[in-house]
């Protein structure tokens, strides 16, 4: 059906391109940079081996000669997947992240802590250890049904599924496979965004294991500053959090819309969209996406009414479908059958849905604050059409609007900073082939520049960029400075430490 294919087809064009390694970006990306060696001195106490820390886990170490090392090792994006790690610990208590993370302070090997290895730059993995979270999977509802308190690794589908069997969602991104600890940590904006806020404004508590290997809580009366930090600092900054309490709302139906239209009316379309979509109803989600496709260049305004009915959606739309042209499908259905659908799971079995498929990709992230005019519509069209006709690979532009709950918290209230702006516009290239990864990052480039002038200078930090200039301010702005004093207070010296890791203020 229409609906199903534009549901594959949105998880298709950000899983599955085709997906041969890029060696050259492979070997460069294998063991050097920042990342790959800490600077933090080993914590007083001596060092400990990989055995020593073998003997101290619940969960496996998986080594390279462990039969499940291969499998334990794959990521989202193919553009790592040479990256080997020494040792890959899979969590399956809290004291095993504690023993991971007291043998890092003690150890000059790279480490970080993995969830659903969807960290567009490889930061969940690296030539030393990981901790992978993914087996701390329990989903537990609290009896007032108000919150939901889950594992670190809890898959993003999993927790949809759950909760929705009680009629209840907390707000999560759309990919099946993302990890509730990379999402909420770094933000976590989806469909339901504009009715529920950021997946990171519904925690109301965490358990983390800081760089002292011990144990903290964080809510709003214990170590409140280090719940302030996890709403949106950013995965790998403060600490490996093992558990996570979210708010939950109420849901019940959604309805659902695809409207298509010729590309000669793209910018209109984009004007359009931005028109409607930051400021129409809460419960109100469209994204706009303007994308190569398997013939010519393809625009598109899909999304849902949470408790709406077609006409309510229809009519909600109906400045959006007056742009000559354009051809809308809508459906409903109850709310998991429609965060199926922009899963893309809604004909793919469950095991199908929780599977990651890796390709090789690279994005850029930028808001806009205002809207866009003809030349930045004009910006975005032409760089479309240039990568549809350079055939080396697919390309996108994807915006998601803000406004309505994700707007409503004040910038400085959780560290997640965005809250002025009308909606994100992610950049997005994929490619299959050897030696495509240079002209993905070239056109990203290209495409990045000729959008600036029009943009915020503000970024997301979970469409995270490696190559982003002034990424500090861009993901935190005027958060910045707290979250270095919190980063001064819970790691000062860097045990959590990632090439665009959150550094401490200075003494
Ligand atoms: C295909 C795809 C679709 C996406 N769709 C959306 C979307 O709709 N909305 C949205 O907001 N974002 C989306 N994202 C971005 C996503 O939110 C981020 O990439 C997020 O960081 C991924 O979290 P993860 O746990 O899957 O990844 P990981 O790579 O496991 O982790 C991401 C970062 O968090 C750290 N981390 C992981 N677990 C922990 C932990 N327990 N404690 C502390 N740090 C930890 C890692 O070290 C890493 O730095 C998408 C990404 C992809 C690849």
């Amino acid at each position: 059906m229409r609906w199903q294919d534009a549901g594959v087809r949105r998880r298709q064009l950000l899983e599955r391109a085709a997906a041969l390694p890029l060696a050259g970006a492979l070997a460069a990306c294998a063991g050097t940079g920042p990342s790959a060696t800490r600077a933090n001195p080993p914590a007083p106490g001596g060092r400990m081996t990989l055995a020593d820390l073998a003997g101290q886990l619940r969960g496996p170490l998986l080594r390279p000669a462990d039969p499940h090392y291969a499998s334990a090792r794959v990521i989202s994006n193919d553009r790592y997947a040479g990256v080997r790690p020494h040792a890959i610990a899979r969590a399956v208590v809290e004291d095993d992240v504690a023993a991971c993370v007291r043998f890092a302070a003690r150890s000059s090997l790279p480490f970080t802590v993995r969830c659903g290895g969807h960290s567009y730059a490889g930061y969940s993995t690296n030539g030393g250890l990981v901790c992978d979270v993914r087996r701390l999977d329990t989903i537990s509802l609290a009896a007032d049904r108000r919150s939901v308190t889950v594992g670190a690794g809890v898959l993003a589908i999993d927790l949809i599924t759950a909760l929705a069997a009680h009629g209840l969602a907390v707000p999560t991104g759309s990919c099946p496979t993302v990890g509730i600890s990379g999402l909420a940590l770094g933000g976590g904006v989806g469909f339901a965004g504009r009715a529920m806020g950021a997946t990171c404004d519904n925690i109301l508590a965490v358990r983390i294991v800081t760089a002292d290997g011990r144990v903290q809580v964080a809510d709003p009366n214990t170590n409140p500053d280090l719940l302030w930090a996890c709403r949106g600092g950013g995965g790998g900054n403060f600490g490996a959090v093992t558990a996570l309490t979210l708010a939950t709302h109420p849901v019940s139906t959604a309805a659902y819309g695809f409207c298509d239209f010729p590309w000669s009316e793209a910018s209109a379309a984009l004007a359009a969209w931005q028109g409607v979509a930051p400021h129409g109803p809460d419960e109100l989600y469209l994204i706009c996406a303007l994308e190569t496709g398997s013939s010519a260049p393809q625009v598109r305004v899909f999304g849902q009414l949470l408790g709406g009915g077609e006409d309510d959606l229809r009519a909600a739309m109906a400045p959006i479908t007056a742009v000559p042209g354009a051809s809308l499908s809508t459906g409903s259905g109850s709310y998991l059958d429609v965060q199926e659908i922009w899963a893309g799971c809604a004909s793919e079995s469950a095991a199908a849905c929780r599977t990651i498929q890796p390709s090789s990709f690279a994005a850029r992230s930028a808001y806009v604050a205002r809207p866009l005019g003809a030349d930045g519509a004009t910006a975005i069209v032409r760089a479309i059409e240039a990568r549809q006709t350079a055939g080396a690979g697919s390309g996108a532009v994807l915006l998601d609007p803000y406004g309505g709950a994700l707007n409503r918290v004040a910038p400085g209230a959780t560290a997640f900073v965005h809250r002025d702006q009308l909606y994100s516009a992610q950049m997005l290239a994929y490619w299959g082939a050897t030696g495509q990864g240079a002209a993905a990052e070239e056109w990203l480039d290209g495409l990045a520049d000729g959008l600036r002038p029009h943009t915020s200078g503000q970024a997301y930090q979970n469409y995270i960029d490696p190559g982003l200039q002034g990424w500090e301010q861009a993901y935190y702005a005027t958060n910045l400075p707290r979250l270095r004093a919190i980063k001064r207070r819970w790691d000062p010296d860097r045990v959590f430490r990632f090439r665009q890791g959150i550094p401490p203020a200075a003494a």
